[in-house]
């Protein structure tokens, strides 16, 4: 399927999605479509979403023009690149070293989770993807600009989604997840839910997010005991996650790139101060150039850098753009010029999603 084919199936994918609860409010059928319910349902086949999952025999073999066959992206929400630094966080400083980290990466301007988390996961600034607000309002359906969970999946490769905050629920476009997983808000549920599917992950991305940093950055402060020690915990998360990717025989074909929303100053982010929009980046992976390094780097060039890291040809009409130190070696394909742009925005009033309100 196209691009250009998005909106249609967008509008028809979304009032799939919609029904049921339309039908609830109505009849008391059951809301099978619940983003809630969704949530509790085990990361395996007979979750609704993954129903048309492809499996390790129907997946795109591995090619030689493809950098890496899995990208996991990890993103700890609310995490400032000193934080990470100053916390007990064993194997966050282990992949550091083993990898490839941005000494300079910022955050879209508006640094909150849900338009920041879009961007990261769609290539483009706020104003073009409308996701310019920051909690779960199902009623605004889903960003109108396709992620890169959107464009994999369109390509045959497979789509997870584990998460702590039910507003990210925004940037799962019908069709575009075959597994959207909200267990809990705790990263012990996230990963236990990741860890159930990685070791046998057919080819393709998969996003993980924890929740604690932020949350104690608004308890507690930001850079504060609470706030290191709750980087701590998602690190002991983040470990169970590593050591599922690295339990896997094709290890050195999966890329894994960690990074964050935003930070935070005092108990508080959302602005343009510095501590808001400097976050760290790591890749990880058999194929990266190890070390710190200079270079700028962007939240929007994450979700594309694992988009040119699985061999697809980066979109003509994202800004984004691929971070090349994590794959050295291999061409990055780009989309020619030949107006991909319209055609590749669905409807955002048509969608709706449902579930109850939730964190920050
Ligand atoms: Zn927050």
């Amino acid at each position: 399927m196209k691009p250009r084919a998005l909106a249609a199936v967008a509008v028809a994918l979304a009032v799939t999605v919609a029904l049921p609860q339309v039908l609830h409010s109505q009849t008391a059928a059951p809301e099978v479509s619940d983003a809630s319910e969704i949530s509790d349902a085990s990361p395996d086949a007979s979750d609704a979403l993954a129903a048309d999952a492809p499996d390790a025999a129907t997946a795109p073999a591995p090619t030689a023009t493809r950098p890496y066959d899995h990208v996991v992206i990890v993103s700890f929400d609310g995490m400032r690149p000193d934080g990470m630094e100053q916390a007990d966080a064993p194997t966050l400083h282990r992949v550091r070293a083993e990898g490839a980290y941005a000494l300079r990466a910022e955050t879209v301007g508006d640094s909150s989770t849900l338009p920041s988390h879009t961007s990261m996961l769609s290539g483009v600034e706020v104003e073009v993807h409308g996701m310019e607000f920051d909690d779960f309002r199902p009623e605004r359906g889903f960003t109108r600009f396709p992620t890169v969970l959107y464009r994999a999946h369109d390509e045959g490769l497979a789509t997870a989604m584990f998460v702590a905050k039910q507003k990210l629920r925004h940037i799962a476009l019908p069709g575009s997840v075959d597994l959207w997983s909200l267990p809990h808000w705790s990263c012990e549920r996230v990963a236990r839910a990741a860890v159930a599917y990685l070791p046998t992950a057919p080819p393709g991305i998969t996003f993980i997010h924890f929740e604690e940093p932020d949350d104690a950055g608004h308890r507690y402060r930001w850079m504060g005991p609470q706030y290191l020690a709750a980087i701590g915990r998602s690190d002991r998360c983040f470990a169970s996650v590593m050591a599922a990717i690295e339990s896997r025989a094709d290890r050195d074909r999966v890329l894994v790139l960690v990074s964050a929303d935003h930070g935070g100053h005092g108990r508080r982010h959302g602005t343009h101060n510095p501590l808001d929009l400097h976050i760290p980046w790591i890749a990880w992976g058999s194929r990266v150039v190890r070390g710190d390094f200079e270079d700028p780097v962007r939240t929007t060039d994450t979700g594309i850098t694992a988009m040119a890291a699985l061999g697809l040809s980066v979109p003509g009409d994202v800004t984004g753009r691929p971070v090349r130190r994590a794959f050295e070696g291999t061409p990055v394909a780009m989309e020619g010029d030949a107006g991909t742009g319209a055609d590749a925005t669905p409807d955002a009033t048509a969608g709706a999603v449902t579930g109850d309100a939730a964190r920050d």
